[in-house]
């Protein structure tokens, strides 16, 4: 047992006897939960944890945060998921170290011995070690942040309506959004088009034209995984729907108030969104020499963790190089469920002499959407932009969300927002204060 670790006395993860070797797979992100699934009917008893009893959409949780979905309709149940898979076992708790000589992990309802573990535990957002903006600034990194920005983005509204000193009020409206990639552009579009067709009608005493929302991106291009175009003509339908931009710009401090930015500059405004940069999720008892940048963990082609070898990594977490990808894959949807894939492939092989298929990245495209009709899309041999591209969009993000149920919910909610110009999801909902 870990000196440094002590669990409630009557507590401890425990499950059914079995002569089957035990995988463990920590996290059940897209990675995780592709995985878990291709071993149901594996001889492995599979034993999936995760810090959330639900699995997560990213993809779509901004617009949760601008009331355009239910948070409902883009998590999906994980005990659902596994109710007619006798050999995998859920458990709702954190990791929160690993001895991998020892082969156990620990959590705040015990320790558990593994035979395979898996760690696919994805990143959190990166404040790049700034402890202002990591305390005031909004991130997107799960369905409660998202419904946080929610919350507060009506709640400044209706504040705002009583505020007579014109600068605090502009601050109440004003929205900052720090990072130029896919996040941060669809966040902006969606937030320029809510001001466009909705605000303006929920709010007719304000003057919506107070408010101003600014994208502050570092580099000189947005979308900078995309190509050349894809960025020239997101800019172009950024600034159309009115959205700020301020490229080669970097947020420095953030006081809940105010802004800084690194020529001296200052904004006003209650809300930043913080979508610049993402590092790994950190486990203790990981060997140093198996982290690399961005807190990833490196793996060979077999997604094997440096060294360890019943212990593998798979999705954001994990640096595997690829001749096609000398830097790593891009820590994108893809790259997880086609890794849970071909290591659940490979564990299926365990004991049949077959060899094991290195993993190698099929590239389907990338794609990006700022608001109605106006996307733009990578793919292989082809690329476009604008309404094609945004049924493009939302026929991959309809496929790949989780659950029957959510796919029609989601599906009609697009429609009716489409037809009507409006969701009526505005509702600040707060969570009860004992
Ligand atoms: C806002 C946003 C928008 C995005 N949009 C796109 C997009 O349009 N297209 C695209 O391809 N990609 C997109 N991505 C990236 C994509 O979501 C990730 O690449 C993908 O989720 C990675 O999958 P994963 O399985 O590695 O990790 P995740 O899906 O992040 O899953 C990690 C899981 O591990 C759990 N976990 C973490 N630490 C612990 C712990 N210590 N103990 C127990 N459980 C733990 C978490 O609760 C989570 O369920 C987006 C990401 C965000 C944040």
């Amino acid at each position: 047992m870990n000196p440094t670790y002590s669990v409630d006395p009557g507590i401890q993860l425990h499950f059914p006897d079995s002569p089957l070797p035990r995988i463990v797979i920590v996290g059940a992100g897209f990675g995780g939960l592709e995985l878990a699934t291709r071993l149901a009917k594996g001889p492995f008893q599979v034993v999936v944890i995760d810090k959330n009893n639900y699995h997560q959409f990213q993809p779509l949780f901004y617009q949760v945060a601008m009331s355009g979905l239910e948070p409902s309709s883009i998590v999906f149940p994980l005990r659902k998921m596994f109710q007619k898979k006798p050999n995998v076992h859920f458990r709702m708790t954190v990791v929160e170290e690993v001895d991998t000589a020892a082969q156990v992990i620990y959590t705040p309802l015990g320790t558990l011995s593994y035979d395979y573990l898996v760690l696919a535990v994805g990143v959190e957002t990166n404040f790049f070690g700034n402890q202002h903006i990591a305390e005031k600034a909004i991130p997107m990194k799960s369905v409660s942040e998202a419904l946080y920005l929610r919350n507060t983005l009506l709640n400044d509204f209706e504040k705002a309506l009583s505020t007579v000193d014109a600068e605090a009020r502009k601050g109440l409206l004003n929205m900052v959004v720090v990072g130029g990639g896919p996040t941060g552009v669809e966040v902006s579009g969606a937030l320029a088009e809510m001001r466009k067709y909705i605000l303006k009608k929920d709010y007719p005493e304000l003057d919506i034209d107070e408010m101003e929302i600014i994208l502050v991106e570092g580099s000189p291009r947005l979308l900078n995984g995309m190509s050349e175009k894809a960025s020239k003509t997101a800019q172009g339908y950024l600034q159309n729907l009115g959205v700020k931009l301020r490229l080669e710009t970097l947020v420095t401090d953030y006081d809940g108030e105010w802004v800084t930015i690194n020529d001296g500059s200052r904004i006003r405004s209650k809300k930043v969104i913080w979508a610049a940069g993402i590092t790994g999720n950190k486990l203790k008892g990981i060997p140093d020499n198996c982290i690399t940048r961005g807190n990833r963990l490196v793996v060979n082609r077999y997604n094997q963790i440096n060294g360890l070898e019943n212990v593998f990594a798979i999705g954001d977490i994990a640096y595997m190089e690829e001749e096609a990808y000398p830097k790593g894959h891009p820590q994108v949807a893809q790259v997880a469920i086609q890794q849970g894939r071909n290591l659940a492939a490979n564990l299926l092989r365990l004991g049949k002499s077959k060899p094991w298929k290195v993993f190698q990245y099929k590239d389907l495209g990338s794609l990006a959407t700022v608001g109605r009709n106006r996307a733009v899309a990578d793919l292989p041999g082809f690329r476009t932009t604008g309404a094609f591209a945004w049924f493009i969009w939302l026929f991959v993000h309809l496929y790949q969300l989780v659950g029957f149920k959510n796919r029609v919910f989601v599906f009609f909610n697009w429609v009716w927002n489409y037809l009507t110009y409006d969701q009526s999801l505005r509702l600040i909902i707060r969570p009860r204060n004992p």
